[in-house]
């Protein structure tokens, strides 16, 4: 259970961490978030974030979108995060969700001229998709925001009514997760994660300005999956009817992790088994994000002041 919140600049009890229903971004969407894993390492007694600077950056350049104006930097709000899960002590995995909000209790839409607040609170969090090995996905009849209307490269929170009309949509369908077409009627990404697609041994996902998010996961797998497997990584517009045709296919995410599609729109991805290219993916991911790949320990961030030994 949640015990604590980061909250008009200190760790306080979760039930003090309340906003009036007059809140600008209640109000409008105006705000931004942030999504991070802490994984825990049983053998170490250890509490790993990952990549929580690259994370805080990126909701920073959020706020940049919404004219934020805060004093914190990365490295603040990763203090405060992990002064929150030291005081949460969990020993467990969990989810960190920090917000940026308009705090102003007031009427009138823009982003200007407004007070901006942030919050940080986590969660234990095992899977976000229950079918890691092989969701069944269809492509959603809705398109995703684009760059023109609301920025798909950063997360901001009035955007998510696009992922969620997406993600019920499928749901209510029968399927596992949405895959959405941009604009250009290209393959973007799922509701809430970046999207791979295998053929013929070569990884290819949409670039940034396919209107996707600037996803960490996305970025740490064409890095993993170029320097540790040795695969071509390519950035290029994905057409819905490649993945009728790949080899293997997947979603990315802080959330999704690494979650394999077995079938898109009926038709299975490959054999319709997890492939080896994913497997090999998911078997590094989660070994780098619980501290067993000493290559890319700098990712990660211990809570606990100490190693504690198991007893
Ligand atoms: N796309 C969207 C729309 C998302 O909400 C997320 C989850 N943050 C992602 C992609 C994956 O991003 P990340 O790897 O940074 O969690």
């Amino acid at each position: 259970m949640t015990r604590f919140a980061f909250f008009n600049g200190a760790i306080r009890p979760i039930e003090e961490a309340r906003i009036s229903v007059m809140t600008h971004t209640f109000n409008y969407g105006t705000g931004c978030f942030g999504g991070l894993r802490g994984y825990w390492n049983a053998d170490e007694r250890q509490l790993y974030v990952f990549r929580i600077l690259d994370h805080y950056r990126r909701f920073l350049e959020s706020g940049k979108l919404l004219l934020a104006q805060l004093d914190y930097s990365p490295e603040d709000l990763a203090a405060f995060t992990l002064e929150l899960l030291r005081a949460e002590g969990w020993q467990e995995d969990c989810y960190i969700r920090p917000i940026l909000y308009k705090a102003d209790e007031t009427i009138g839409v823009r982003l200007h001229d407004l007070r901006d607040a942030v919050t940080i609170f986590s969660i234990p969090m095992g899977r976000y998709i229950p079918a890691e090995e092989g969701a069944r996905a269809c492509v959603s009849s809705w398109r995703r925001v684009d760059d023109t209307a609301i920025p798909a490269r950063g997360k901001l929170i009035g955007s998510y009514v696009n992922s969620a009309l997406a993600k019920s949509e499928a749901v209510l369908n029968g399927f596992d997760e949405a895959l959405v077409l941009n604009q250009d009627g290209h393959l973007a990404e799922g509701s809430a994660s970046n999207l791979f697609v295998v053929r013929n041994g070569v990884l290819y996902t949409p670039p940034i300005s396919s209107n996707v998010l600037e996803g960490i996961t996305r970025r740490s797998i064409i890095q993993m999956a170029r320097e540790v497997l040795g695969l071509d990584v390519i950035e290029r517009e994905i057409d819905r009817t490649e993945l009728y045709v790949a080899d293997e296919a997947f979603l990315c995410g802080t959330g999704a992790q690494i979650t394999a599609l077995a079938s898109v729109d009926h038709r299975p991805v490959g054999n319709g088994k997890l492939g080896p290219v994913t497997k090999a993916l998911r078997d590094l991911y989660f070994r780098v994000v619980r501290g067993r790949e000493p290559r890319y320990r700098h990712w990660l961030t211990p809570v606990f002041e100490t190693e504690r030994t198991a007893a």
